[in-house]
């Protein structure tokens, strides 16, 4: 029998039973729609979610990638990241390659300003200059480590990371006797991407160093008689709300630095000396090791 033979012969009590049947079956419509807005809301709550996940992560790898790992930056320095109600904008300077003839100048200036530096230096320097090395440690700086010789195929060539991992461990020695203190943090000739690959990088830190790169490389070596253009190079670059401005122990790096330094005030930044109590990751490959 079709629905449509069944619906011709329906008696009057039967059409009531219809009615009721009808009337069941639109609660029951009624009970789907409710179920299936319920549903379709907890899914959406559900896709909302995942696309805020998506979101954070994505945000995340920005940091990352933007300013080498300063994504753990902000999570370790979370309390101080705030100041006066505003997010802190820090800058940490660091200077190359001495200690030498104008480092001193480098010192007056910074203490002037008030401001405290990273050096990392060179072994064989901090051994011929170990009254600027004590200057600049008991002024507060931070006594950082750039190798013995500098030289690349030293460094880098040989296959492992046993010479470049000694020469930082005599350069350590050699400040910790002028000083007294033993410096971890250390930076690679020439930046350490390309030239350092991952186990080289679990060697480093295996062998107790933390390692820094920059997120604003000034090239003052590159501008001697040409200062400012170490200047501009800064002001293009300044753009997050932590900068590690790579510079270098020279003249041209000392005819500048006040200007430097007024102009990443004026960009309402503070600036800070590297701390081993609240390192963070800046190295290139953003290596959580170092
Ligand atoms: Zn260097």
């Amino acid at each position: 029998m079709s629905k449509l033979d069944g619906r011709n012969v329906l008696s009057r009590s039967s059409r009531h039973r219809k009615k009721r049947t009808l009337g069941k079956m639109f609660m029951l419509l009624i009970m789907l729609v409710i179920i299936g807005v319920g549903a379709f809301a907890g899914v959406k709550m559900l896709l909302n979610g995942d696309s805020l996940a998506s979101a954070s992560s994505v945000r995340e790898d920005f940091v990352v990638t933007e300013v080498a790992a300063m994504g753990s930056a902000a999570k370790d320095k979370a309390a101080p990241t705030l100041y006066n109600g505003m997010k802190r904008k820090v800058v940490y300077l660091t200077f190359d390659d001495g200690p030498n003839v104008h480092t001193p100048q480098l010192l007056d200036i910074l203490k002037s300003n008030d401001i405290k530096g990273t050096f990392f230096m060179l072994g064989e320097n901090a051994k011929e200059n170990p009254e600027i090395v004590k200057r600049m440690y008991d002024e507060g700086h931070y006594p950082g480590l750039h190798s013995m010789t500098h030289d690349y195929a030293k460094l880098y060539k040989s296959g492992g990371s046993k010479n470049f991992i000694d020469e930082f461990k005599e350069a350590q020695g050699i400040v910790n006797d002028i000083i007294g203190y033993k410096p971890t943090l250390i930076r690679a000739p020439y930046g350490s991407a390309p030239q350092i690959g991952e186990e080289f990088r679990g060697d480093i830190a295996n062998a107790g160093f933390k390692m820094w790169d920059w997120t604003i490389d000034s090239y003052d070596w590159k501008y001697p008689g040409n200062p400012g253009a170490i200047l501009s190079q800064v002001q293009s670059q300044l753009t997050e709300d932590t900068e590690v401005v790579l510079m270098h122990d020279r003249e041209q790096t000392t005819q500048i630095l006040q200007q430097v330094i007024d102009y990443i005030r004026s960009e309402g930044y503070e600036f800070e000396v590297y701390n081993p109590d609240q390192h963070f990751v800046c190295n290139f490959r953003h290596d959580e090791r170092l």
